[in-house]
């Protein structure tokens, strides 16, 4: 059950300027290049130190509790978080068995579980269905601050249709660690990009990176197009979009290929999605058709869009296929970002 958000448009996202401590991550606007930079860097660290048992790691959360709230569905998302705080020392709550076991279920709004949970831990992980709806969770959590003077943080684990922040910051790093630059690359994002908001956050975060040569291209039915809002955004940065619905245009000159699941549970009429569900599969056909030095990314998880599980055992075990990496780089990315918000890891 969720209810309306009251406050959302009150709050207006801090941006990061080299200094992550207490701030709410709510949107990838908050990012600056270096901000990225900086959390790639970590990420990277934090993978080398996972990856050879370094003990020091433990510490840098040490006596921090991290919430997670989720009113939908997840799997790498709520358990990579939850990794990321435990390896860093810190500890993880959540209400026992979901949030429909809290007083949510009982018609509690999300501006009171919010202040609940922030009276508990220093940072909550929130993803819910409503837009937004991690602005409507900072504005509450500012309004605790004032009466008690403590400071949880929101991390946005996914907001609806609206935009998946951690996601885009993984797969950006998935793509500057497999390529090695962000320039002269063109990456192709492909399927559900009206519901999608890995790909909003995606391309946002890519245009607000900035690349010498990096281009965007955008393949879907002329039913999930890019929304207008992202598409403005994405002129007002200058980076170079091209919008078809003919992967065939674009598939043999991308150096990235970022295939999307149809967002299935987001539409308002069953009979749209019938109409496109069977459009926009990748196959290895269709990777035959890509290029050698091609990636093929996945925020997961995949359904009929990559084929049959035959056709998912073959792309599995091709090289061009990094959707594990991205996976594993997930925890890293979270790693990062925790230590830095809770002001662990400048
Ligand atoms: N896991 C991603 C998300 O939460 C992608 C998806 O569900 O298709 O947005």
């Amino acid at each position: 059950m969720t209810l309306p958000l009251n406050n959302a448009q009150r709050y207006v996202p801090e941006a990061i300027n080299g200094d992550f401590r207490g701030k709410h991550i709510v949107t990838v606007e908050q990012f600056a290049p270096d901000d990225m930079d900086s959390l790639f860097k970590s990420a990277a660290r934090m993978r080398t130190r996972v990856q050879r048992g370094d003990r020091g790691l433990v510490d840098l959360c040490l006596g921090k509790v991290m919430a997670t709230l989720f009113f939908e569905a997840s799997t790498r998302t709520d358990m990579s978080f939850q990794a990321a705080m435990l390896r860093l020392g810190g500890e993880v709550i959540s209400t026992s068995g979901g949030v429909q076991f809290s007083s949510v279920y009982k018609g509690e709004n999300l501006a009171d579980t919010v202040r609940a949970v922030g009276c508990y831990a220093d940072v909550v992980v929130l993803r819910h269905p409503e837009v937004r709806s991690s602005y409507e969770a900072a504005y509450y959590l500012d309004r605790l601050n004032e009466r008690l003077g403590t400071h949880p943080v929101v991390v946005s684990g996914g907001d609806g249709v609206g935009e998946h922040p951690t996601q885009a910051l993984l797969d950006l790093f998935t793509i500057a660690d497999i390529k090695g630059s962000l320039d002269n690359l063109k990456i192709t994002l492909v399927g559900d990009l009206l519901y999608g908001r890995t790909v909003h956050s995606l391309a946002k975060l890519i245009a607000l990176h900035g690349a010498v040569n990096t281009t965007l291209a955008f393949v879907s039915p002329e039913m999930l197009k890019m929304p207008p809002a992202v598409m403005s955004f994405l002129k007002s940065r200058d980076i170079a979009v091209y919008e078809t619905q003919q992967l065939d245009e674009v598939i043999g000159d991308s150096d990235v290929i970022y295939w999307t699941r149809i967002q299935e549970e987001r539409f308002p009429l069953r009979a749209d999605y019938e109409a496109i569900a069977d459009q926009f599969i990748v196959t290895p056909a269709t990777m035959a058709r890509a290029s050698d030095k091609a990636i093929l990314m996945h925020p997961l998880p995949r359904k009929h869009e990559m084929g049959t599980q035959a056709d998912h055992d073959v792309l599995d075990a091709d090289q061009r296929s990094v959707y594990f990496q991205q996976m594993a780089n997930g925890m890293y990315m979270r790693m990062a970002l925790l230590a830095k918000v809770l002001g662990a890891e400048r």
